[in-house]
């Protein structure tokens, strides 16, 4: 069944749609901005879009972190295993692009390259096999940041180093209000990195920016409150932080978490894929944790790389600026199972996303991923 009961209840959903339509501008379009995967995942599956009147334009930021991590990190992971290192990542990060080839090509020839679950997997298999020297490619936001810092602060095999990538939600929520032709209306700020860094760090955007900035959690309803909190604010001139998803995140955040990132990683400036530097949004280690450093283990520094290839318009999409559609390789040269650019490869990537959708729409199957 579509819409289920409690956060899918169908009774609630109709009656939301009709608060979204009585709050919405008759005449202006407004852009609200949700910078979460998931969150696109959920409006793209559940076709929200497509109940949201004409003036209501939900577009996704960057909250991918496959497609986000620069090409000069992911040749820097390449490079680490080319040197005889087992390169241990995530499902989705084998087949990113780097300049000249994924972790999958490299493997073909002959890099030795592991998929992992987690940072745990590859502690495991790095015990499992002390002849053989690891490397975790650390990727992801502030939810996957803290279990890559307890490994670390647990004391991780001597043969096990990192290859830090981790990267930072509000920094880069911040710079896409300097973005002049981006022009968002309203944010939606991601559930899970909520839930670590509570709501401390958004408070800047209705603050300095009178940005409408509302917390979400994953279900149809959530997504659709928060589409309503943001236009109610915006067409009664406020602007505030409001934290739609209360039941799972605290103002304080996770505290330990928090604490364990702010023990192992210096925040430095750094590059995102499509987007160019964004102040204070990187991990690194600090350095009495240098010694896990796969950077200075294998001394690789890779300090720029090709981040767009011929035709990819990954740089419009991951800050909202197009839609996947309006890329001209969207489902012709670029599939889910032949991608050419990374938002089409990361689970979480917004091209990918819509091509799933499509893909179970036109087999009659909405739901079977997610
Ligand atoms: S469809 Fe492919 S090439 Fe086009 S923007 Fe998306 S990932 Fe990049």
């Amino acid at each position: 069944m579509f819409w289920e009961r409690g956060f899918r209840d169908p009774h609630l959903v109709k009656r939301i749609i009709e608060k979204i339509r009585e709050a919405a501008p008759k005449r202006d379009v407004v852009k609200i901005c949700h910078v979460c995967g998931t969150h696109e995942w959920v409006i793209s599956h559940y076709g929200i879009r497509s109940l949201l009147p004409e003036t209501v334009d939900v577009v996704a930021g960057p909250g991918c972190p496959v497609c986000v991590t620069p090409a000069a990190e992911v040749d820097e992971a390449i490079e680490a295993a080319l040197r005889g290192a087992v390169l241990a990542c995530f499902g989705d990060v084998i087949r990113v692009p780097g300049s000249n080839m994924s972790p999958m090509e490299a493997k073909v020839k002959g890099a030795e390259v592991r998929v992992v679950y987690s940072v745990t997997d590859a502690v495991k298999m790095a015990e499992r096999e002390p002849n053989k020297d690891f490397v975790f490619f650390a990727i992801g936001f502030e939810t996957t940041a803290p279990s890559t810092a307890a490994e670390i602060l647990k004391g991780s095999p001597r043969n096990l180093s990192f290859l830090v990538s981790h990267r930072l939600i509000p920094p880069v929520m911040e710079l896409m209000l300097g973005i002049g032709d981006l022009q968002i209306d309203a944010f939606i700020a991601p559930g899970h990195v909520s839930t670590i860094i509570g709501l401390e760090p958004y408070e800047i955007f209705p603050k300095a920016y009178r940005m409408p900035t509302i917390i979400a959690g994953f279900e149809p309803v959530d997504v659709l409150l928060a589409i309503y909190m943001a236009l109610k604010q915006i067409r009664d001139g406020r602007a505030a932080l409001e934290n739609e998803y209360n039941r799972a995140v605290r103002r304080e955040g996770n505290v330990r978490a928090k604490d364990l990132m702010r023990r192992v990683f210096n925040v430095v400036g750094g590059s995102w894929r499509g987007i160019g530097r964004v102040p204070d949004s990187t991990l690194t280690l600090r350095e009495e944790y240098a010694k896990y450093d796969a950077r200075e283990k294998y001394g690789i520094k890779i300090l720029s790389g090709r981040d767009v290839r011929p035709g990819c318009q990954c740089h419009l999409v991951i800050v909202g600026k197009i839609k996947p559609t309006e890329c001209p390789l969207f489902m012709r040269a670029c599939t889910p199972q032949k991608p050419v650019g990374p938002c089409m490869v990361g689970i979480e990537g917004t091209c990918r996303i819509w091509a799933v959708t499509r893909q179970q729409l036109s087999r009659g199957n909405r739901f079977e991923e997610g």
